[in-house]
């Protein structure tokens, strides 16, 4: 059967901008879709033969794995792989996978993979939840049938191949995301996602073009065909046109050209009409957006979030080794400051074993300040590493998930224990490291006051902040719609924390998604924020976008926004200001979404 050439338009969120162009790489839940191919009439007895030898190998490896487990565990451990082999014996399968070779004349490893979709997605929809676990059984099962499939059995199949693509997952957790090799991984799509997830953090921080929420697509598409990924748009485009190559092209030089536009603002003040300066620095999760940081024109980091450094080895990096990579980022960001946040493990950033187990509700679980106060032995490390480095650079040091003042004198008092262990043994840091709290727990916003009187500085940390407020899970698709930034309780939370910080004479930052979301930004601004915490991308853009606007209407604004009860109204409010001050930011944001 030839292969569909027809350009196909699949639409999806957009979460990190850019374009690319390249094969598709699939990866179904968990495993990756082989290449599909058409073999000639003659080969079909050849395939179905493959496929049984792969059958066969596959028995004989499940056959002496449940022998091995027998004997270390008993009979009744080894039972395990009886659902496996079952599997393989099932006629259905065995049938439909013979059919498949030779009606549609399809490769083996592409036959056996498209039946199994299709039974696992039946399975998928079965209400009881003990046969929808056996999904797992059947991957499992699937995934090793395809390794079998190649002549040496033990070789792995790439889960990343070699050459240039565009990913296409089901899904992708945020350590999927941290390991990708940049090289080769060109634009990534999702099936599930959303906007405020980690995932897309990620792919922004890395400037790899994203879409998530491309639903039921995956069992369409076919390895290695052509497409382009649109970031800004949130389009997946199958076997594009030379017309729409084309303009694809002209779209590329056209942002390219906007991009350096914006660059050149690189050393001008982000500062308003009427002269009030908002402090803008960078967030960044890897020591390799360095550079990046450095020609985003951005005052510093605002927020790095350790998680990825520390969660991504076997073992948690030591404290020297901690010291060494907060003092190259220090002294890289020097004369302007940076703010170190503590591990903020936990919800969809998984540390692996043996810190956690899997939690029922991750997001209201062993998160943030929490885990690190159980595990005071790491925290101090961390603790002391961010100290050390102190001594280099104007490091500041900021607890996450907040919830109330016990935690943050607890994380202080452990902080005090660290400076007199550093104090004995004589090695360089600095004792008067400034202190931030993370607001982005309701209740820390609401006794902000009592916490900002503890601290140096509060960062509002706007992604959890409204997931918190509004009950909205940040990375769940099914309830994006509900996840809205200008709902007035958010905006009130916001005013209470600046409130708060203002009476004991501090700063108040923001390092959330909403720092960089231009229709919020002169409610943030009128709200009295100092400081705004983006992504590199963003970086000129909302310096750009500052520096249209005016303190007073910002003020005036947000006056009137605490006085309606309605998100729509919020957001007409904003959306009014923002046209006004900055049309064609503002349009050139909104179109690319
Ligand atoms: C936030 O919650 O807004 C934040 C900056 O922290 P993170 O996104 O890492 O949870
Ligand atoms: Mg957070």
């Amino acid at each position: 059967m030839p292969r569909e050439r027809k350009e196909i338009i699949y639409q999806g969120t957009p979460v990190s901008r850019g374009i690319a162009s390249g094969p598709l790489h699939i990866v179904a839940r968990g495993f990756a879709a082989p290449e599909i191919y058409t073999i000639p009439p003659s080969h079909v007895s050849r395939e179905q033969e493959r496929f049984l030898a792969a059958l066969e190998r596959t028995k004989e490896q499940l056959r002496s794995l449940r022998t091995q487990i027998e004997e270390i565990s008993g009979e009744e451990e080894g039972r395990i792989f009886e659902a496996h082999l079952m599997v393989l014996e099932d006629r259905t399968i065995l049938n439909r996978v013979f059919e498949a070779i030779n009606d549609r004349h399809q490769n083996a490893e592409y036959s056996f993979y498209a039946v199994i979709q299709t039974f696992l997605e039946a399975m998928r929809r079965i209400p009881d939840p003990y046969l929808r676990e056996r999904t797992v059984d059947i991957e499992d099962v699937c995934k090793r049938v395809l390794r079998n499939f190649s002549a040496e059995p033990e070789a792995s199949m790439p889960d990343q191949p070699e050459h240039q693509h565009i990913l296409v997952a089901y899904d992708l957790n945020p350590s999927d995301t941290a390991a990708m090799d940049r090289n080769h991984v060109l634009g990534f799509a999702t099936e599930v996602g959303s906007i405020n997830s980690h995932t897309a953090i990620l792919a922004r921080s890395l400037g790899i073009p994203a879409i998530v929420g491309l639903q039921n697509a995956i069992f369409n598409l076919h390895a290695l065909t052509p497409a382009i990924l649109d970031g800004y748009t949130g389009k997946l485009i199958i076997n594009p046109s030379d017309e729409t190559r084309a303009r694809y092209a002209v779209l590329q030089k056209e942002k390219r050209r906007l991009q350096k536009a914006l660059q050149k603002l690189r050393d001008t003040k982000t500062v308003t009409t009427d002269g009030r300066h908002i402090t803008l620095s960078a967030n960044i999760e890897f020591e390799q957006e360095l550079p990046l940081v450095a020609a985003s024109g951005a005052e510093g980091i605002g927020l790095f979030r350790t998680e990825f450094f520390l969660l991504e080895r076997e073992e948690c990096p030591s404290e020297d080794e901690q010291t060494e990579l907060y003092t190259r980022l220090a002294q890289s960001v020097r004369p302007h400051p940076i703010i170190i946040r503590t591990l903020d493990a936990g919800g969809d950033k998984v540390p692996g074993e043996p810190l956690t187990e899997p939690e029922p509700n991750p997001f209201l679980g062993w998160r943030g300040i929490r885990f690190s106060l159980a595990r005071r032995d790491l925290f101090k490390e961390q603790l002391r590493a961010i100290l050390r480095a102190g001594a280099e650079g104007a490091v500041s040091i900021m607890f996450p998930l907040i919830s109330g003042l016990r935690e943050i004198r607890e994380a202080k008092a452990l902080l005090a224990e660290c400076i007199e262990e550093l104090t004995a043994r004589g090695v360089p840091f600095n004792p008067k490291i400034d202190i931030g709290a993370m607001i982005e727990v309701p209740s820390a916003a609401i006794m902000a006051e009592q916490i900002a009187a503890e601290v140096d500085f509060l960062s509002i940390g706007t992604n959890d902040l409204i997931q918190y407020t509004l009950a909205v899970d940040r990375i769940n698709p099914r309830v994006s719609d509900l996840y809205k930034p200008g709902h007035p309780a958010v905006v009130r939370l916001i005013k209470s924390t600046v409130a708060g910080a203002d009476k004991a004479g501090i700063w108040t930052g923001v390092c959330g998604e909403l720092a960089g979301d231009l229709l919020y930004l002169p409610l943030l601004v009128g709200l009295g924020i100092d400081e705004l915490s983006v992504g590199t991308q963003q970086v000129p853009i909302v310096k750009q976008a500052v520096r249209h606007l005016s303190y007073k209407d910002c003020q005036a604004l947000a006056h009137s926004c605490l006085r309606v009860s309605e998100t729509r109204e919020v957001i007409a409010l904003c959306q009014s200001l923002a046209e006004e001050a900055y049309p064609d930011l503002l349009r050139q944001m909104q179109s690319d979404q």
